[in-house]
């Protein structure tokens, strides 16, 4: 099922994207460095920049 990114936004080598899934927002934080499969949902989009912020890669 295709989601609709809005709002994309690249924090280091994290994309930040938010999505309305079920009539709830939803934000989305993914690390686009290859052989990093850093990847997570959150409730909020303060949680997701604070997510792609603090991101270590393993990579
Ligand atoms: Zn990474």
């Amino acid at each position: 099922m295709p989601r609709r990114f809005r709002d994309v936004r690249r924090i280091g080598p994290v994309n930040i994207a938010s999505y309305l899934d079920r009539g709830k927002n939803r934000h989305l934080a993914a690390c686009t460095a290859p052989r990093c499969d850093f990847t997570a949902e959150y409730d909020s989009r303060a949680a997701a920049e604070l997510a792609a912020r603090t991101h270590r890669c393993s990579a």
